[in-house]
């Protein structure tokens, strides 16, 4: 039980009061809705932040396809078990191979350079499994990452 303010003469009031016992006023029925209305607000608020925060982690840009992007997401998962020591070179390169020929014939298809240039950052992972260090992979996986709104690593 706590004290309200009376909305008619502001006078201080049990919130369980039925009636304001200066002036007579209902009470309780305005309080309760009070409290539903921002209750309701207060959940549609967390909610737009909670949306939000995930579209601008992990949301798919607009401008890929979800075909596209879920080709992306798979190139991401392969490089990322590669860097934690999973897969080895020959496997991730086959395995990403395999996601670079489907999103060049998706761009045949969408006729979408947004999946071109998806489909040349990970022609990038590849490469510099071949013939780079373990950063340059980091640095061609963070790429893929960006463009997928992903996390870099
Ligand atoms: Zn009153």
């Amino acid at each position: 039980m706590s004290i309200i303010k009376c909305h008619e003469c502001n006078g201080d009031v049990s919130d369980s009061a039925k009636t304001c016992p200066h002036c007579g006023v209902k009470i309780k029925e305005t309080n309760t809705i009070k409290v539903i209305i921002i209750s309701i607000l207060f959940v549609l608020l967390v909610s737009l932040i909670v949306f939000l925060v995930y579209k601008s982690v992990y949301g798919k840009p607009e401008e890929l396809s979800k075909s596209a992007y879920q080709y992306g997401i798979s190139a991401l998962d392969i490089s990322d078990k590669y860097l934690d020591g999973y897969y080895d070179d020959d496997t991730a390169r086959e395995m990403l191979y395999n996601v670079y020929y489907k999103l060049e014939s998706l761009y045949e298809e969408d006729d979408n350079t947004y999946t071109l240039g998806l489909n040349a950052e990970v022609l990038g992972v590849i490469t510099y499994i071949l013939a780079g260090t373990e950063s340059d992979v980091i640095d061609a996986r963070n790429n893929l990452a960006d463009s997928l709104n992903r996390k870099n690593r």
